[in-house]
Formats: C-alpha cells, sequence, structure tokens
C-alpha cells in the first residue's frame, strides 16, 4: 500500500530509479545492493538498511540476495534483478566463510538452549526425592 509517486532512492548509495522504471517497487537497490526491511514489527515497519550479506542460488537457478538488517539483525531475501550490479553480487559471493552470513552470538545461544534441557531433565530426578 505504498505510495510510488516518489522515484525509489536508496539510502546508502543514493542511487535513484530511473525515470521510466520509478514506479516500480525496487525491493533493493541494485548498485550497492541494500535493501529496506519492511517487515512489520509491534511500532510499525523496522524501516533499517538491509546489508547484502551472501548470495546463493535456489533449485530453479533463480539468485537470491541475502540480507541483514542493521536495525534488528532479521534476515530478509531479495531476487536477484537484471539490473543488479554483478560486480558487486560476485564479490558477495566470493566473500570468504570467515564471515559468515548470520551472527554468530545466535549460534551460541542455540548451542545453550540445546543444553538447557539437559538440564531440565537432571532436575527432575532430583524433585523425585
Ligand atoms: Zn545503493
Ligand atoms: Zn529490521
Amino acid at each position: 500500500m505504498r505510495e510510488q509517486k516518489e522515484p525509489w532512492r536508496c539510502p546508502v548509495c543514493g542511487w535513484t530509479a530511473p525515470e521510466d522504471r520509478k514506479n516500480e517497487s525496487w525491493d533493493h537497490c541494485p548498485n550497492c545492493l541494500a535493501g529496506i526491511h519492511e517487515e512489520e514489527t509491534e511500532d510499525g515497519i523496522c524501516g533499517g538498511i538491509l546489508e547484502p550479506v551472501s548470495v546463493w542460488i535456489r533449485e530453479d537457478d533463480s539468485w537470491q540476495i541475502i540480507g541483514r538488517c542493521r536495525l534488528c539483525g532479521g534476515m530478509e531475501e531479495m531476487s536477484m534483478t537484471a539490473w543488479d550490479n554483478r560486480m558487486k553480487i560476485l564479490s558477495i559471493a566470493a566473500r570468504p566463510l570467515s564471515q559468515p552470513p548470520f551472527p554468530i552470538e545466535r549460534v551460541q545461544e542455540l548451542t545453550k538452549l540445546m543444553g538447557g534441557r539437559g538440564e531440565i531433565g537432571g532436575n527432575s530426578d532430583e524433585q523425585r526425592k
């Protein structure tokens, strides 16, 4: 339900949609591949900047850009278009695995959760006494 009177403008690099395509809904910037996180939260639309962190190819051979929100850390998938900067995409695809496309902290959280279940079992044993 967004109004598209103004051409899409990238908040990161300032790229603007060309005059003849300004009514298209761009979900990310074809120049730097950043997008806007439009997920609805309790406070309204998040609006954070989605930084391109990874690319992957779907089973149907369509390229997807994975963006991570600077504000809430949420991940969003953006379909690659013919307009996208190929060099930028290649540089993201070639990023070393030392920069995983997800926050390491979350992996540690998950590990803690799994460990936590074992402890709950131990507690119920004690309660039986
Ligand atoms: Zn941009
Ligand atoms: Zn967000």
